[in-house]
């Protein structure tokens, strides 16, 4: 039997796929329909009262959110979830798409090269420093 510490209580539970005990996990579903069942009734609502009116931490919140199980509508407009990277709104998850890409790139390249590159600045430079290397090669 697999055991596992939930993430959330620090209960001893049967590891089924899922970080936190069945306990959690079903207090998580209610909290998650009652945040959402608020924000469709209330979009205008900011964090606080959703918070307030749900009686789920903002944290809580914030943390379905990142995870990407909360989406956020464009008639959200209260609340508001920042890129990680930029800043930029977003309505679900940690960054935004071009964000996303760039770190998926980054992540891809550093599995390979074993090189951090610290985003596509760098690799403009290195690119306009080779096109100059070339350029007085044919001189
Ligand atoms: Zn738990
Ligand atoms: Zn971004």
């Amino acid at each position: 039997m697999n055991l596992r510490n939930c993430k959330r209580c620090g209960k001893l539970y049967t590891y089924n796929g899922i970080d936190i005990c069945p306990e959690c996990y079903k207090k998580d579903e209610e909290d998650f329909k009652k945040i959402r069942d608020y924000i469709d009734a209330n979009p205008s609502a900011t964090m606080i009262e959703v918070s307030r009116a749900t009686e789920v931490t903002i944290k809580k919140i914030m943390d379905f959110l990142k995870e990407g199980r909360l989406i956020l509508g464009s008639q959200n407009i209260n609340i508001i979830l920042k890129c990680e990277r930029c800043g930029r709104q977003i309505l679900s998850g940690r960054y935004c798409e071009d964000c996303s890409r760039e770190i998926e790139k980054t992540l891809r390249k550093g599995l390979f090269n074993n090189i951090n590159t610290e985003g596509s600045d760098d690799q403009d430079k290195l690119y306009l420093r080779d096109r100059i290397k070339n350029n007085r090669k044919r001189i």
